[in-house]
């Protein structure tokens, strides 16, 4: 189980729901499920730092709302960087070695 991610809200534990929906505002007004697209609004890019709480109303750092159960805050930063930044940068460098020519 180590590494499972679960989403929660960090005030009252209250987990959001696939049929939940928030709205970009101010902004372009779409309504999706922020959780799909990790708070970037579809309409119109924006990626929203912040993520109320539909059950209890509280607004926290959409980050705070998913939850490792055996990592620390510190340990899930990392691990989040090495599972998204190193295979873009890995696919660049090949990039770089493959068209270089002599
Ligand atoms: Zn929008
Ligand atoms: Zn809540």
């Amino acid at each position: 189980m180590k590494g499972k991610r679960e989403i929660y809200c960090p005030h009252c534990a209250c987990r959001p729901q696939p049929e939940d929906r928030w709205e970009c505002t101010p902004g372009c007004g779409t309504l999706w499920n922020t959780f799909w697209t990790g708070a970037v609004c579809p309409g119109c890019g924006q990626r929203w730092p912040d993520t109320e709480c539909l059950a209890c109303g509280e607004v926290s750092l959409h980050e705070d709302w998913y939850h490792y159960p055996d990592e620390d805050e510190t340990q899930e930063a990392w691990v989040y960087s090495k599972e998204t930044v190193p295979i873009g940068e890995e696919a660049v460098f090949r990039n770089v070695v493959d068209q270089r020519d002599d």
